[in-house]
């Protein structure tokens, strides 16, 4: 729900518009689908701002928190081949909770 927060604001700030012209540009079809990743992983980033944003109001606990964490942890993992999701996706939503901002 939260991720879907995400490309929300993506889609109002025009990120999605920008995101679908530069896929249809790509050069090749890996390029097209790094331009998709990282769409993915901002969306993730959003959606960790998401969660901070409501914590205060919806009375989250700790435990809340680690049980979204690993809601983001698990997302993109197939629990049927065991195989992991998209590498480096479940990195976003913690910078995104927790404010933390670019180097
Ligand atoms: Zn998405």
């Amino acid at each position: 729900m939260a991720h879907e927060f995400g490309h929300a604001v993506q889609g109002r700030s025009g990120i999605l518009a920008s995101k679908n012209w530069l896929r249809s540009e790509a050069p090749s079809n890996s390029a097209s689908l790094q331009i998709a990743r990282r769409n993915e992983t901002q969306a993730d980033c959003l959606a960790g701002i998401f969660v901070r944003s409501v914590s205060r109001s919806l009375g989250l606990q700790q435990a809340d928190v680690a049980a979204i964490e690993d809601g983001f942890a698990s997302g993109g993992d197939d629990v049927v081949t065991g195989k992991k999701g998209i590498e480096g996706t479940t990195a976003w939503p913690g910078p995104g909770a927790t404010g933390a901002r670019p180097d």
